[in-house]
């Protein structure tokens, strides 16, 4: 199969489809892969390493839209890039169309067959080609409150894990998923006080059982909340319920009982915020202050590590890949059903369920 792979056009994307890496595995499978030339310069991936790699590098887009059977991209088609898109091609990527419509009337209109990352599934009902980006997420999550937390930065001037002598900062995670469990991770690594707080009990148990007497559960309700809350450092929002906006669990009166100067990390904001004083920040400006209380807000953090993303999405993303390329889509498909799920539009039609749902179109 010949699969090409664009420069992200998306406004501050720095990431990369395919890594020279896995380049390297598709050409080794026997597939031709096509790189539009400087597609990897935000990870630092040169052509000449993509070149090395088995890849032809190609001068901009349009070869790779017009010529490639499968295109594999990170986020969504702009619309410059809708119109390239055609029937009986392949598009492997983030695609998120529930809250897009003009998107999904493009990409049906182009008859292009779409898989998106976001809704393939794993075992147990998870998302794995998610996961990796809420476990960067999480990860930075630790760090980009660090950072706040410094006086400079408009925090109230606490090292997390403090010195000998000097008691740590208090972190306070509300949310032990993905998020919550690589935050805590970070923040048990610096020596932080860590708090998590979640609403469901098996999550209570595991996260319990993992880091025993390094961080301490709670349940999560109103009380225990405002509680933690109050006595924190550092609170990071990584809750999710599925399908929904994230629920408002930090109220705009609770900052009041907050120590000035602390921070809050809302990873949820994608989803719309669990504070109810979020709104969204990019990285230029990430944080903004309400009531003394400092707020990081940025909805997409991976994109500021896009190196470490990057290589983190195409551990997942590639071996899906590598069975459409060798097998065909539609017998990749039919021989897993969680990479079946993934399917989102094929022949001018919405095929997802819940997509379709979200949508208003009949499925
Ligand atoms: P997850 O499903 O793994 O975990 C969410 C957790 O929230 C679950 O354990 C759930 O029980 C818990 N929860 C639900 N309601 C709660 C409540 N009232 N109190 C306490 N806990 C509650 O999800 P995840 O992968 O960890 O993602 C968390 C959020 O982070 C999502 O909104 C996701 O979209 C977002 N995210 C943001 C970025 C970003 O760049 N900002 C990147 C990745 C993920």
């Amino acid at each position: 199969m010949r699969i090409g792979c664009p420069a992200e056009i998306k406004n501050h994307e720095y990431r990369v489809g395919l890594t020279p890496e896995s380049a390297c595995e598709l050409v080794m499978r026997g597939h031709e892969v096509w790189i539009e030339s400087g597609a990897g310069a935000g990870i630092d991936a040169t052509d000449e390493q993509y070149r090395e790699a088995g890849a032809h590098i190609v001068d901009g887009p349009e070869a790779i839209f017009a010529e490639c059977e499968m295109v594999v991209k990170v986020k969504e088609p702009q619309a410059a890039e809708r119109p390239r898109l055609r029937e009986g091609q392949i598009l492997y990527t983030y695609l998120h169309l529930a809250p897009d419509p003009d998107q999904t009337a493009d990409l049906l209109a182009s008859g292009v067959t779409a898989i998106a990352y976001e809704t393939v599934t794993g075992p147990g009902r998870t998302l794995p080609l998610l996961k990796p980006m809420s476990q960067v997420a999480g990860r930075m999550s630790v760090q980009a409150g660090a950072s706040a937390l410094e006086k400079a930065h408009g925090g109230r001037g606490v090292l997390l894990g403090g010195v000998p002598g000097v008691m740590p900062g208090k972190v306070v995670i509300i949310g032990g998923g993905v998020v919550g469990f690589n935050a805590a991770q970070m923040a048990c690594g610096l020596g932080a006080d860590v708090t998590i707080l979640d609403r469901d009990p098996e999550v209570l148990e595991r996260v319990g059982t993992h880091f025993e007497s390094r961080a301490k559960t709670r349940f999560s309700n109103s009380a225990n909340l405002h509680d933690a809350v109050s006595g924190a450092d550092l609170v990071i929002g990584a809750v999710l319920i599925p399908g929904a906006a994230a629920p408002r669990l930090v109220t705009r009166a609770m900052l009041g009982d907050m120590q000035a100067g602390a921070v809050l990390v809302d990873v949820a904001i994608d989803q719309g915020g669990c504070f109810e004083t979020s709104r969204p920040t990019t990285h230029a400006e990430p944080t903004y202050v309400v009531d003394d209380i400092v707020h990081y807000c940025v909805a997409n953090m991976p994109g500021a590590v896009a190196r470490t993303s990057t290589y983190a999405l195409n551990n997942v993303t590639l071996p899906h890949a590598l069975r459409i390329a060798d097998m065909g889509w539609e017998a990749a498909l039919a021989a897993d059903p969680h990479l079946a799920a993934g399917l989102n539009v094929h022949a001018g039609k919405v095929t997802h369920p819940a997509v379709a749902e979200a949508l208003g179109h009949v499925y």
